[in-house]
């Protein structure tokens, strides 16, 4: 009896904007003991050059396998772990096993990993993020935090601080989802953004679509101004590639390019160091 009223109560999730209270407080607990449990997983999303179609790394996206319940999606538990503040020790078993993950890569390979706005503010962020970085031997270089706008705007001054401290050990910041979130424009100048990443719903039939094609034009020409990469989310059709490669965006990210998938299943070639041509180039 109580474990269907759990099911009913998981399958209200996923048609509810609001989670009712109840609910919630059932997936809070579970997400505090998710990390011990081993119940989180990451999987892997290439981002690629659209000029060249190289592979230049991987973001890093969480994983909920329930053991009643199944996979639970991102968009439905991050909201609610962010309520209760253990999206603080989530991510950073979320940080850890990214950084640890691509050290196993060809050197470079970069690993994007998204941080809420709780996580950013949260005491001592950091110095945990620099410890993972020494306990794993990643190079800063590597490591690239995507931010969201809504993660800006709750304090923008310690916000700032805390990119500007995250820079300062070489790490990148890419501004994640632009375009849907709060005052875009001001945030791009404000922050030290390294990269900007539209939000797929402009991409979507970017090739078909007239308005859609100048929004990206738009960002697209903002990005240069700026001296900031571009990368488009949600490539979907070869359609919309060919639009965003003809219009000289750098890099895109999508199912059409490849989609997540766990570490195991990445593909050898592209993790391992050629060492066929890097012989061929000292030659
Ligand atoms: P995001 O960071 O903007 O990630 C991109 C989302 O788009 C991912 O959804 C990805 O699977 C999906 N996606 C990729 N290619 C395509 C495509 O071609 N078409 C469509 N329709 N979707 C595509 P996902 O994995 O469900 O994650 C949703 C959101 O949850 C993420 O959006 C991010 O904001 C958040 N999230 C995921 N993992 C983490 C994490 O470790 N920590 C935090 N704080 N947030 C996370
Ligand atoms: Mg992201
Ligand atoms: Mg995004
Ligand atoms: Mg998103």
């Amino acid at each position: 009896r109580a474990k269907s009223e759990g099911r009913d109560t998981y399958r209200f999730y996923e048609h509810a904007m609001g989670i009712e209270a109840r609910s919630r407080r059932i997936m809070e607990h579970e997400l505090r003991h998710a990390v011990t449990r081993n119940e989180f997983h990451l999987v892997y999303q290439p981002q690629k050059k659209l000029d060249t179609g190289e592979l230049i790394g991987y973001e890093a996206l969480l994983r909920w396998q329930h053991p009643e319940r199944g996979n639970v999606s991102p968009g439905i538990f991050i909201p609610v772990a962010e309520e209760s503040g253990a999206i603080v020790p989530i991510g950073e078993w979320v940080l850890k096993t990214a950084c640890q993950a691509a050290v196993s890569w060809k050197s470079n390979l970069m690993v994007a990993v998204n941080v809420s706005a709780i996580q950013l503010h949260s005491v001592n962020f950091v110095q945990t993020v620099h410890r993972i970085l020494l306990e794993t031997g990643l190079s800063p270089h590597r490591l690239e935090i995507e931010i969201t706008e809504t993660a800006l705007v709750r304090d923008m001054h310690r916000a700032l601080t805390t990119l500007r401290q995250l820079k300062a050990l070489g790490i990148r910041v890419a501004m994640d989802d632009f375009g849907t979130g709060y005052s875009s424009l001001s945030n791009l100048r404000a922050f030290p953004f390294d990269k900007i990443k539209i939000d797929g719903s402009f991409i979507r039939q970017v090739d078909t679509n007239e308005q859609a094609a100048t929004i990206v034009r738009a960002v697209l020409g903002i990005g240069r101004g700026l001296g900031l990469p571009v990368l488009a989310e949600g490539v979907e059709t070869s359609g919309e590639l060919s639009f965003l490669a003809k219009e000289l965006c750098q890099i895109g990210q999508g199912y059409y390019l490849g989609r997540p998938s766990p570490l195991d299943d990445l593909h050898e070639d592209d993790l391992r160091t050629k060492e066929k041509s890097a012989d061929a180039n000292a030659a």
